[in-house]
């Protein structure tokens, strides 16, 4: 098949690009490189099976394609808040687009949406039936409003025109190929154990997070879309759940060195606790993750100590 990947060339997009090209099909990596880097597909550059396309999802596009992943949206909350319009504009605009090409072309259409439409959740752990806590003005809203438009107008296009969806809400994954200065948790306190640094906690370091391995993840993405049953939405995540003190205790345990743990002050509508309910993936796909966190932390933290060593 030819595939087409919108932010191909981040953190999840580029491991999905090198899944679908051992697999033999044709991908087409589309990205506008703001949170993506050339260093993430440099590998594929030359594959005959690979295009790579400098382009923002916000202007119209075209191509012949059977399948569409539509991941282009800065993921981690330093980045999606640095222009939060802009952000609202790729989840929504950008949605629109892809939805356009899937119904011109026929092509199944496959959003990656999150864990974030739950919001600041109060049903735990989240089904895909609950609707959701969240606060439409606040600093995440950019993110988690257009995250929730962009489901809204896949469900639309679906009923109204047909196009065939896949909706996946994905739970915080982690892994090799997140940028050392993302932001996110993982990645924060990984980076911040190996330069011997203080460890970051926001608050308490009581709020919980459920952390999925890139390979788990990306091996649902590509079994979800090429299922015929539902079309979604479907949770995709590892339903353990710890605490960031647990997390930065572990990072501590495993990189060893000198850092201690440092609190910060807790980011507004940061959400308490988030844990997948994934019955449905489980059900539909025979779907779960395989990694555990301790072992996907100690992959992550060979990747980043080799990536600081490079520069
Ligand atoms: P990422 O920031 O590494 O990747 C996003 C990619 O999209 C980058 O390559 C970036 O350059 C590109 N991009 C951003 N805006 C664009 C635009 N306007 N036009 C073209 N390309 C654009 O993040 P990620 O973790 O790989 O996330 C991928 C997708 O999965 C995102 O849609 C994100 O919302 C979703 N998601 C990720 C997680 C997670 O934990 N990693 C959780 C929930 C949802
Ligand atoms: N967090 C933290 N220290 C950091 C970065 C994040 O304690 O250096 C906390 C953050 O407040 C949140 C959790 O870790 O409670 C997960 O944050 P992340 O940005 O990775 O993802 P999200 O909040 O979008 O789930």
């Amino acid at each position: 098949m030819r595939i087409l990947i919108t932010g191909g060339a981040g953190f999840l997009g580029s491991h999905l690009c090198d899944r679908l090209i051992e697999q033999k099909h044709e991908v087409i990596c589309l990205d506008n490189f703001f949170t993506g880097r050339k260093a993430n597909i440099q590998h594929l550059i030359g594959n005959p099976g690979f295009e790579l396309v400098r382009h923002d999802v916000i202007d119209p596009f075209k191509f012949e394609v059977d399948r569409i992943y539509n991941l282009a949206c800065p993921a981690s909350p330093p980045h999606y808040q640095y222009n939060p319009i802009k952000t609202m504009k790729t989840s929504v605009v950008g949605a629109i687009n892809c939805l356009g090409l899937a119904k011109r072309v026929k092509a199944r259409v496959f959003q990656a949406s999150t864990s974030e439409v739950y919001g600041d959740p109060n049903v735990h752990p989240q089904p895909e039936s609950y609707w959701g806590h969240v606060n439409p003005i606040g600093l995440r809203s950019c993110y988690d409003e257009g995250k929730r438009a962009a489901e809204t107008l896949f469900f639309d296009y679906h009923r109204e025109n047909g196009v065939d969806i896949r909706v996946i809400r994905i739970f915080n994954t982690y892994g090799p190929r997140m940028l050392p200065d993302d932001g996110r948790v993982v990645s924060n306190f990984i980076v911040q154990a190996l330069q011997g640094k203080d460890l970051t906690v926001y608050g308490e370091g009581s709020q919980t997070r459920s952390f999925c391995y890139v390979d788990d993840l990306v091996d649902g993405f590509m079994r979800f879309m090429e299922q015929e049953k539902i079309v979604g939405p479907m949770n995709l995540g590892n339903p353990g759940e710890f605490t960031m003190l647990q997390l930065a205790e572990l990072v501590l345990k495993k990189v060893g060195g000198k850092s201690k743990i440092t609190h910060l002050p807790l980011p507004s509508d940061d959400p308490k606790q988030r844990k997948p309910d994934i019955s449905l993936a489980k059900e539909t796909l025979g779907w779960e993750p395989k990694v555990p966190l301790e072992q996907g932390i100690e992959k992550t933290i060979a990747y980043f100590s080799e990536a600081l060593k490079k520069g």
